[in-house]
């Protein structure tokens, strides 16, 4: 028996004779269950149907890794190769043999963790084929971990080191939400990747923060301050969001003040104001007093 996928957020369930009823990930506020009913897939119906895992180098040191076409939200994982070992970030549904050869051969993988349930993918099949003794799992978000495995290490601490890397718990988008700080990334300038506890936003100069993206529902502005109170300590020119096309090259923690200082300001704008500021100009309002 293979473990179960949920065709929409791409999260393994436990290999039983039956799927669940229903995907608890999907079933919250947070994420969705399409209009027409819960839908499971396993890896094999995925392969059969042409699903391929995918890597690729970011810079030195950070491999990508996804599947092609775009499965479950589309999401790519991330793999910091360093002089202690391999440290994966994120999930992705899918896993390949081949793939994971690649990866084993980088260096001993320490752990798997994560930004936030969204992106558990098939963590525990990940795990077993990179050979990672621990999934780090928050003890606040246990819940979400759907699939059983010996390999869930539950942590409560906000900040967990691992070799070259520190998960780092910035809460917001899930309690235990977290970015995995990376100094050495990006020729030393210090590298964030974020999965979508910071969300790169479309024009890749700024992120945003959600409590669902989907449903598009926002972050009060305390926890908003709190986010960025988390973000203070570390330094970092380049992050990494939870898509192949998620990235903010250089002056990353700049343009996320930037954008979070934004949002902290519509959030809080006063009721007398009807509309942002910088909107075109009115067709004709310079000629209303003639
Ligand atoms: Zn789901
Ligand atoms: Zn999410």
């Amino acid at each position: 028996m293979e473990p179960w996928l949920c065709g929409t957020c791409g999260v393994e369930y436990d290999p039983v004779p039956s799927p669940p009823s229903a995907c608890w990930i999907c079933e919250d506020e947070r994420q969705w269950v399409p209009r027409d009913g819960q839908r499971w897939t396993t890896a094999s119906e995925l392969r059969r149907a042409g699903y391929r895992s995918s890597l690729r180098w970011l810079e030195e040191g950070l491999l990508g890794i996804g599947v092609e076409p775009a499965v479950g939200i589309g999401q790519r994982a991330l793999a910091v190769v360093g002089d202690r070992g391999v440290v994966v970030f994120d999930a992705a549904p899918l896993l390949d043999e081949d793939a994971a050869a690649t990866i084993r051969s980088l260096g001993p993988v320490v752990a798997l963790c994560f930004s936030h349930p969204h992106f558990y993918g098939a963590a525990v099949t990940w795990a077993e084929l990179l050979g990672a003794e621990r999934i780090l799992v928050p003890q606040v978000d246990a819940a979400w971990f759907v699939r059983s495995s010996e390999r869930v290490a539950l942590y409560d601490d906000d900040v967990v080191e691992l070799g070259e890397v520190e998960l780092r718990r910035i809460g917001g988008h899930f309690p235990g939400s977290s970015v995995l700080w990376w100094p050495g990334g990006a020729e030393g300038r210090g590298v964030l990747l974020t999965g979508d506890s910071l969300s790169v936003n479309a024009r890749g100069d700024g992120v945003t923060v959600m409590w669902s993206f989907p449903n598009h529902l926002p972050l009060a502005p305390q926890v908003v301050e709190a986010i960025l109170a988390h973000i203070e300590p570390v330094c970092f020119d380049r992050l990494y969001g939870g898509w192949w096309d998620s990235v903010i090259p250089s002056a990353a923690k700049e343009a996320v003040y930037r954008s979070l200082g934004r949002y902290l300001e519509l959030l809080t704008m006063p009721p007398t104001v009807t509309g942002p500021a910088g909107g075109p100009t009115e067709p004709g309002a310079e000629d209303a007093s003639g």
